[in-house]
C-alpha cells in the first residue's frame, strides 16, 4: 500500500474505497519509523493521528447528515515545532520552552483541521527559526536523506526531510529569510513562502515579526496550492494578515516574462554546478516559449557608486531580524513560559540564569547583535540604515516585477554542506542566505523548485522564482507546467 503524490489522487482513492485514512496514517508512521535516524520529527502523535483517521473513515462510511469531506480530507501533515497546536508541546527547538504546552492553536492549524487534515507530529528546526542548517536545535541536528552526513538546510530542516522521506504529504514550516525555500532546495522538494501577511502569524512563535511567514513543503505543487487556499485570508488575531480575501491568480497570458540577474551567475561563492542548473533552467523556460529578461541591479544611492542591493541584502536582513528577535525574545523571562532555572533565588537571577541556560549560542548571539543595533548610540548607523536599504531593495524588486512576471534566482549558492562544516563561522552561514532574503525583505511570495542534482555528489539543487504580491498560485501553476512531467 503506497502513498499518493497528490491530494487529488489520494482523495479519489479514499472516496472510491481504494484506501482509508487509517492506512494512510499507518503508511506514514512506518516511513517515520524507518527514517528515525535522520531526526526529522521531535514528536510523533501516532495514537491521536490514528484515532482521527478512524473518525474520518467513519464519516466517509456515514449516512445522511454527516458533514461532507473537507478540502484537505485525509491529508497527513507535519507541523514545524514553532507552530502552536492546542494541548501539544511546542518548543521552537529551544531549551527555554522545554515541555511548554500550547493553550491555543495557530490560525493555520485551526484552518487545516477544520478541512479534515490529519496532523501526525512536530518537526525539528533551528532554535526560534535561527539558522540555515538545522544544527541549532536542542534536539540535535537533522540529517539530509540524500546524504546523512550533510545538513538538510534550515531552519525548517525537519519539515524538508519529512517530505523528502515521504513521511507526510505536506509539511507546515515557517520562512523568515528562506527557512522553507532553502531546506526545500537542499532536500529536492517544493517549498513556498507566501507573500507577507498572506497567512496569519497567530500561533507562529515569533522570530522577526515583519518577515515571518508560514509556508508549505511538499513533493507536488498541487498540494501546496490546496493548503495555501485553506490557510490564507484575513484573521482577527493578526492585524498584519492581509485584509483582502485570498483569490488565486492563475497565469492569464503566455508567454511569461522572467527576469534574471546575469551578475548573480557571476558571483564568486556560487557553486559552478548550481550556476549550471540555473543556466539550464533559463534554457528550458526559453525553449517553452517564455521570454527571459536579463536585469541589472542599479547602484545604491549613497554607496560608493559600484555597490548594489546584492552587497547589502544579507547585512540588511541580519540587522533587521536580529533587532526584531532581541525584542521578541524578551518575553522568555523564566516567568511566563516554559523553563525557569532551579538555581535562581532572586528575580534578577530568574531572568539571567533562565536565559543563560535556556537559550542556545546562536540565539544569544542574535539577541546581543539585535540589542546592539537598536541601542541609542548605534540606532541610526545600523537599524535605521538597514530599514532604508530594505525600502530600496523592495522598490527595486517591485520595479523588476512591474515589467516581468517572475524573477529567477538560485535558492542557495551551494548544495547542502557537511554537518559541522559552517558551524564555527556564523558569517559564512549567514552569507548562504543571499538569494532567499530578497523576497523576505520585499515581502513577496517565492517558490523553491527542485531543478537538478549535483553531478559530483548527487545532492539536490533548487531554483527559486519570486512573484508579485498575490501571485502565489501563478507561481505554482507556472512552475508545475515546466518542472513537472508526470
Ligand atoms: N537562515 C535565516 C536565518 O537564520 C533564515 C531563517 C528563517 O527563515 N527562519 O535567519
Amino acid at each position: 500500500m503506497g502513498s499518493y503524490d497528490t491530494l487529488s489522487s489520494l482523495q479519489a482513492a479514499l472516496f472510491s474505497g481504494k484506501t482509508t485514512c487509517r492506512k494512510q496514517v499507518q503508511h506514514y508512521l512506518e516511513q517515520i519509523e524507518r527514517t528515525r535516524k535522520l531526526n526529522a520529527f521531535v514528536e510523533v502523535w501516532a495514537e491521536e493521528a490514528l484515532a482521527r483517521a478512524d473518525q474520518l473513515d467513519a464519516r466517509l462510511a456515514g449516512k445522511a447528515g454527516t458533514p461532507p469531506p473537507g478540502k484537505l480530507f485525509g491529508a497527513v501533515v507535519s507541523i514545524k515545532d514553532n507552530i502552536c497546536y492546542a494541548g501539544h508541546v511546542v518548543t521552537a527547538g529551544s531549551g527555554i520552552l522545554g515541555g511548554f504546552s500550547s493553550l491555543y492553536s495557530a490560525t493555520a492549524v485551526e484552518r487545516i483541521l477544520a478541512e479534515d487534515a490529519i496532523i501526525i507530529g512536530r518537526t525539528n528546526c533551528d532554535e526560534f527559526g535561527m539558522g540555515s542548517s538545522n544544527e541549532n536545535s536542542v534536539y540535535g541536528p537533522v540529517r539530509n536523506a540524500a546524504d546523512p552526513r550533510r545538513v538538510p538546510g534550515g531552519s525548517s530542516g525537519g519539515a524538508a526531510v519529512a517530505v523528502q522521506t515521504g513521511s507526510c504529504l505536506v509539511a507546515l514550516g515557517s520562512d523568515t529569510g528562506g527557512s522553507v525555500r532553502q531546506p526545500a532546495g537542499f532536500c529536492g522538494v517544493w517549498g513556498l513562502k507566501p507573500a507577507y501577511g498572506r497567512i496569519s502569524r497567530h500561533g507562529l512563535v515569533a522570530y522577526a515579526s515583519s518577515f515571518d511567514q508560514i509556508g508549505f513543503l511538499s513533493r507536488h505543487p498541487e498540494n501546496i496550492a490546496r493548503f495555501l487556499e485553506v490557510c490564507a485570508g484575513p484573521d482577527a488575531y493578526d492585524s498584519t494578515a492581509l485584509r483582502m480575501p485570498f483569490a488565486p491568480v492563475t497565469p492569464d497570458h503566455m508567454p511569461m516574462k522572467i527576469a534574471w540577474y546575469p551578475e548573480v551567475l557571476e558571483q564568486e561563492g556560487l557553486d559552478p554546478k548550481v550556476r549550471q542548473v540555473v543556466a539550464v533552467t533559463i534554457d528550458r523556460y526559453r525553449a517553452a516559449g517564455h521570454t527571459l529578461v536579463p536585469v541589472q541591479a542599479a547602484p545604491l544611492p549613497g554607496a560608493s557608486g559600484k555597490e548594489t542591493i546584492w552587497d547589502f541584502m544579507v547585512p540588511a536582513y541580519y540587522v533587521l531580524t536580529t533587532a526584531e528577535a532581541s525584542s521578541n525574545l524578551a518575553r522568555y523571562d523564566g516567568i511566563r513560559y516554559g523553563c525557569r532555572s532551579p538555581e535562581a533565588r532572586t528575580l534578577e537571577e530568574t531572568y539571567t540564569l533562565t536565559r543563560s541556560e535556556g537559550f542556545g549560542d546562536e540565539v544569544k548571539r542574535r539577541i546581543l547583535l539585535g540589542t546592539f543595533v537598536l541601542s541609542s548610540g548605534y540606532y541610526d548607523a545600523y537599524y535605521r540604515k538597514a530599514q532604508q536599504v530594505r525600502r530600496i531593495i523592495q522598490e527595486q524588486t517591485l520595479a523588476v516585477l512591474q515589467d516581468c512576471d517572475f524573477i529567477l534566482l538560485p535558492v542557495a549558492p551551494t548544495v547542502a554542506w557537511q554537518l559541522g562544516e559552517k558551524s564555527d563561522d556564523p558569517v559564512e552561514m549567514y552569507l548562504a542566505d543571499i538569494y532567499t532574503v530578497q523576497a523576505s525583505l520585499a515581502g513577496l511570495p517565492a517558490l523553491a523548485v527542485p531543478a537538478g542534482t549535483h553531478p559530483g555528489n548527487g545532492m539536490p539543487i533548487g531554483v527559486q522564482l519570486i512573484g508579485g504580491f498575490g501571485d502565489e498560485v501563478k507561481l505554482l501553476d507556472f512552475a508545475e507546467s515546466i518542472h513537472i512531467h508526470l
